[in-house]
């Protein structure tokens, strides 16, 4: 059977050349340093397992959830937005349950498009927001990213008819992969492009908590008129270490959420309860973790802005987020020089254009490992 024209047009697989020469390394016994995943290295919070624990033996969570998930949820996310943002949210329309936060920015693509429609799409980007909407049968028009920019999409050169055209915008700050965060003023604008053009803003906050140097990250949706005209993605993913639970959730404009509600009820039934009660002791519980694991990636940071210095690389010390974003040395490909690091120094860093055409050039670190195997890494990078 043939599979769908719009599978068949997903970009080809980037990083499969290098998953199987990381193989060949490993099997020649080969110590490999992963700078390459964007997966937190530590483990999730006592206090959250045992609250996953515990209502995991209550046979009422051993039942269908609701698809929108438990309103004790909605009303924990609500008082998170309250505390961390100043911002309002109804727990019973303004914000539904996600299989993570991936699901989501998947998802609204099928709830919202026909075919033909277009979504706005910032490049380099993470891949799900130009897949979701090729799936759903969309076009993505490319928001470029560029470093004279601050890595934020410049409004002022979509053109008029593409805007008229355009249904949803997705934008993720503090950004993966180039680590840049936007401010209030930047928000203002996309909230007053969006009501002109009518566009429904999706806003990825999945780094809003992992920030550097004092630094906060504002929701998009603590901007006036923001909930009229959009929705913020977040997860339990990255503040907590909670990648492998699956549990995030869409906040902001109500008929958004509802639409997206409907969407899940017809499609999954919702995540298990029992994690959704981890989630409540999550957002609810002491957030000392976090505040540790800043510190945890700060150091990562700073280790690698050391040795990167020393290499005399060309990068902006990031903000938020825990990646860096770093030009390739002339000469290079974005795949040709992650190819001959591996090869050479047993690093993985990965290639920039994985993240879509204006990443050429570019390649990404992760501080996902430890402070002295990122410095190992540049050391042994410094020696070629
Ligand atoms: C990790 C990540 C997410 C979070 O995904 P979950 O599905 O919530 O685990 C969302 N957006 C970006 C840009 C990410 O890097």
């Amino acid at each position: 059977m043939k599979e769908s024209t719009a599978m068949q047009n997903l970009p080809p697989y980037l990083f499969a050349r290098i998953e199987k020469k990381i193989e060949a390394a490993r099997q020649q016994g080969l110590d490999v340093i992963n700078l390459g995943i964007g997966d937190p290295d530590q483990p999730t919070p006592q206090h959250i397992i045992a609250a996953l624990v515990q209502a995991s033996h209550d046979p009422a969570n051993h039942q269908y959830p609701s698809s929108v998930g438990l309103l004790r949820y909605r009303e924990a996310v609500s008082r998170w937005y309250q505390s961390r943002f100043g911002v309002d949210l109804d727990p019973s329309t303004e914000v539904v349950s996600l299989l993570g936060s991936k699901e989501g920015i998947a998802h609204i693509s099928m709830a919202y498009l026909d075919a033909g429609d277009i979504n706005l799409v910032p490049d380099p980007g993470y891949p799900v927001y130009g897949i979701g909407t090729q799936l759903a049968g969309g076009t993505p028009y490319i928001m470029p990213l560029k470093e004279e920019n601050g890595y934020l999409p410049v409004l002022e050169d979509i053109p008029d008819h593409v805007a008229k055209q355009a249904k949803l915008m997705f934008i993720n700050y503090p950004n993966n992969p180039t680590g840049a965060v936007a401010d209030r003023e930047f928000y203002r604008k996309v909230v007053e492009f969006a009501r002109s053009y009518d566009i429904l803003v999706c806003h990825d906050a999945a780094y809003s908590e992992i920030s550097f140097d004092g630094y906060q990250a504002p929701s998009f949706l603590e901007i006036p008129g923001a909930k009229e005209v959009g929705v913020e993605f977040h997860s339990l993913s990255k503040t907590y270490n909670m990648t492998g639970w699956r549990v995030g959730w869409m906040a902001g404009n109500p008929e958004a959420v509802e639409v997206m509600g409907r969407f899940k009820s017809n499609v999954d039934s919702g995540v298990f309860q029992a994690i959704q009660y981890a989630g409540i002791a999550a957002l609810e519980g002491p957030q000392d973790s976090v505040d540790q694991l800043r510190k945890m990636y700060q150091e990562r940071r700073d280790a690698a802005i050391e040795g990167m210095r020393q290499l005399g690389w060309s990068f902006q010390a990031p903000q938020g987020g825990f990646y860096m974003w770093v030009k390739v040395p002339p000469g290079y490909t974005s795949a040709g020089y992650c190819e001959y690091i591996l090869e050479k120094a047993q690093v993985i860093l990965t290639p920039g254009n994985g993240y879509g055409q204006y990443g050429e050039g570019y390649f990404r670190i992760a501080l996902t490992v430890e402070a002295s195997r990122i410095t190992e890494a540049l050391q042994r990078i410094q020696k070629l």
